[in-house]
């Protein structure tokens, strides 16, 4: 019986159930990240302008280190994909592929790989993460599993050090500042219409424009009525809060609003906060419960009227 590299509980290989998952779930999140490592790259220069700050030097500065954390992680993946093939006797080919140059008649579904085949970080994590078992049997498995956590957060310790990948994508969050508080007309009973769009700052500015009415509003401030109201929420929260309020909307319908863009996507909720990218591929949709109220009011109304 060998003991798991991680939590050394007894384990028939040298992972434990457990931590198999782990490493698996990592190797999933790092074809997402090096491409939103990679937007990081290219768009730098654009964001930069439309923080406000347009050093060169510091666009650079983080530029290089991107560009290196990139190359690192392919360094890395390409390393463990070749010690898998030397040492395990595996082949580097994606799932339900054969070389180029195979003979033979092909499986059911399976199919030759495109000429020129190259390995890209998607490729190798997709393919480590097939063979994932494979890598549980080696005893430096605990290696692997440090260096793929070491990119993408520790599932062990969820308030800990988000991963390298996370870290150097997370320096361009935006946090959801609430909507636009700025009055822009006024309803039947004569109660004012806020402007509403939805307000994106980036860590530590004090002050965002509008898009919609070009007006200035005070983060801080907004993004604690925001807290107040409580409007915006993930989907499972937005149906359950709906049924706690005796409003019951059904998913289906939910679902076909959103199809129709009825109802829109405000963000993601990234580690309590609301953003309006994914950050990780697991950061779940929030949506405005005060939209989904009114179109489900409508949605009676018509209901009535027919
Ligand atoms: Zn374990
Ligand atoms: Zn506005």
């Amino acid at each position: 019986m060998s003991q798991c590299k991680v939590c050394r509980a007894e384990s028939g290989l040298f992972l434990c159930s457990r931590h198999i998952k782990y490493l698996e779930d990592g190797l999933g999140e790092i074809p997402w990240l090096t491409s939103e490592l990679q937007v990081t790259i290219t768009k730098r220069d654009r964001l930069h302008q439309v923080v406000g700050h347009s050093d060169q030097d510091t666009r650079s500065v983080i530029n290089f280190g991107a560009s290196r954390l990139h190359s690192d992680v392919e360094i890395l993946l390409a390393d463990w994909v070749s010690r898998l093939v030397h040492d395990n006797g595996l082949q580097f080919l994606p799932k339900y592929k054969v070389p180029h140059d195979f003979i033979g008649p092909l499986l059911l579904h399976w199919s030759r790989l495109p000429r020129g085949y190259t390995p890209t970080p998607t490729r190798m994590s997709r393919w480590l993460a097939h063979h994932v078992n494979t890598a549980a049997m080696r005893e430096d498995a605990g290696d692997l599993y440090r260096e793929i956590i070491g990119l993408t957060g520790d599932p062990d310790k969820p308030q800990g050090y988000p991963g390298r990948l996370v870290a150097a994508i997370n320096r361009r969050t935006k946090l959801f500042a609430g909507p636009c508080p700025t009055p822009i007309g006024y309803g039947e009973q004569g109660e004012e219409i806020a402007c509403a769009i939805p307000l994106y700052a980036v860590d530590g500015q004090e002050v965002v424009t509008c898009k919609r009415c070009r007006h200035e509003v005070d983060v801080q401030e907004n993004r604690q009525q925001a807290l107040k109201t409580r409007d915006l929420m993930t989907e499972a929260q937005l149906l359950e809060t709906l049924d706690t309020l005796d409003e019951h909307v059904p998913r289906v319908t939910f679902y076909e609003w959103l199809k129709d863009k009825q109802v829109y996507v405000h963000g993601y909720l990234h580690e309590g906060g609301i953003v309006p990218k994914k950050i990780r591929n697991s950061d779940p949709r929030v949506f405005s419960l005060a939209q989904v109220r009114v179109l489900r009011w409508q949605a009676m109304q018509e209901k009535v009227a027919s």
